[in-house]
């Protein structure tokens, strides 16, 4: 037996949505793709939407709509996965890493603010493991210094903050539809919006920087014209994606439930070990629970770590430090330390939660963690 810490759920309604594509006109920017916009959008509460082929691409075409450039320090946290960072590069800005708080393990407002310059552009919040970030203060900070906020909300489509649905608050927010997230298109990834603007940029640079929107082309010479405003890329998704993107949000709700309700029980049966420290839950915010981590004591993490993974518990480590890989180091960030986030990172260990992992399967988690962290 072997437990991932994450997977799909995948069903025949999922498998013949697919099927129904693959017969029909369209496997490539179809209706599905719009029908698809419109349902996330109308869930979270924003007006506009637009899939794209990644969540990385997501975070690109926002960064790229926002404007950032050589130049521009977009600040983002250091718990995350490298393409939240990694879209300001593509765009040739710098990221600048604020620590975390080291209970929320989400991106601290003050360090945010410490770490603007007059070069600042804009703030990524990462809502890690699917807890929402304390948006209120960062979007005091974002209005405070003219700066836009793009949230990354790769773990979080379902989480809410202060209940608003995460996709409603920032100027723009990503979304990720990989495999291990929230739902799945295979690939796939959002960006949503309630800027006109913004989503007429976001629409340019999925596609080429092309349009055939007459209002938006220097002139009109036929049927046939159409005009590249922009250096955009491919990154659109597709008809089949779409599909099965649109069934699976049909069960959105019942998956972050069952995800609450894996927590609440890794919550109840790890709160009286001393070995292991659970994470923390914020009384005004609903996490969506992509990832359910635990500390254990940094000198033992590695042992317990590989007793696990020897008995067939898939768990891994959310994140090293996105400063701290080779690239980061060797381009200008061998300086950079946010000491929490570094603490975090050698203490952590994430725990399967999935939709599809049994009350059984859990029990075993449970009880092999209980007796790795107690047997080293
Ligand atoms: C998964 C993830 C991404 C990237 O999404 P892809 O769809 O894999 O490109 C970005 N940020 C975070 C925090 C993620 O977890």
């Amino acid at each position: 037996m072997y437990i991932p810490y994450g997977r799909q759920a995948i069903d025949e309604k999922d498998i013949q949505a697919v099927v129904d594509v693959l017969r029909s006109d369209y496997l490539t920017t179809g209706p599905k793709v719009m029908e698809f916009e419109k349902r996330v959008a109308e869930y979270v509460g924003a007006k506009y939407a637009v899939a794209v082929n990644s969540g990385t691409s997501a975070l690109h075409i926002a960064c790229l709509a926002a404007g950032i450039k050589k130049g521009d320090e977009v600040i983002t946290s250091p718990i995350t996965f490298a393409a939240s960072s990694n879209c300001v590069l593509y765009c040739g800005g710098t990221p600048v890493f604020a620590d975390i708080d080291e209970h929320t393990y989400n991106i601290l407002p003050t360090e945010i603010e410490k770490a603007v310059t007059e070069h600042t552009k804009a703030i990524i919040p990462v809502h890690y493991a699917g807890q929402p970030c304390d948006m209120d203060a960062i979007m005091d900070i974002a209005k405070k210094y003219n700066l836009l906020v793009i949230e990354d909300g790769a773990h979080a489509l379902g989480a809410s903050y202060k209940g608003h649905k995460i996709g409603s608050i920032a100027d723009m927010t990503c979304f990720s539809f990989h495999p291990v997230k929230p739902i799945t298109t295979g690939e796939g990834g959002m960006v949503v919006t309630n800027s006109e603007e913004l989503y007429k940029r976001l629409v340019l640079f999925r596609s080429h920087g092309i349009t055939r929107d007459e209002a938006m082309m220097t002139e009109q010479q036929g049927d046939w014209y159409y005009q590249q405003l922009e250096l955009g890329y491919n990154y659109r998704i597709t008809d089949i994606s779409c599909a099965l993107g649109l069934s699976q949000m049909d069960k959105l709700d019942k998956f972050v439930e069952r995800r609450r309700r894996i927590a609440r029980r890794y919550n109840e049966a790890f709160q009286d070990i001393d070995e292991i420290k659970i994470p923390t839950q914020l009384s005004n915010c609903e996490s969506g629970w992509h990832l359910y981590m635990i500390q254990v004591r940094s000198d033992c993490r590695k042992k317990i770590f590989d007793r696990l993974r020897k008995n067939g518990v898939g768990v891994n480590v959310h994140y090293i430090p996105v400063y701290m890989h080779p690239y980061y180091q060797k381009n200008g960030y061998d300086g950079v330390c946010c000491e929490n986030a570094e603490v975090f990172y050698n203490r952590a260990i994430s725990l399967p939660i999935f939709p599809l992992l049994t009350d059984e399967q859990q029990e075993y988690v449970i009880g092999q963690v209980i007796e790795a962290v107690r047997g080293t």
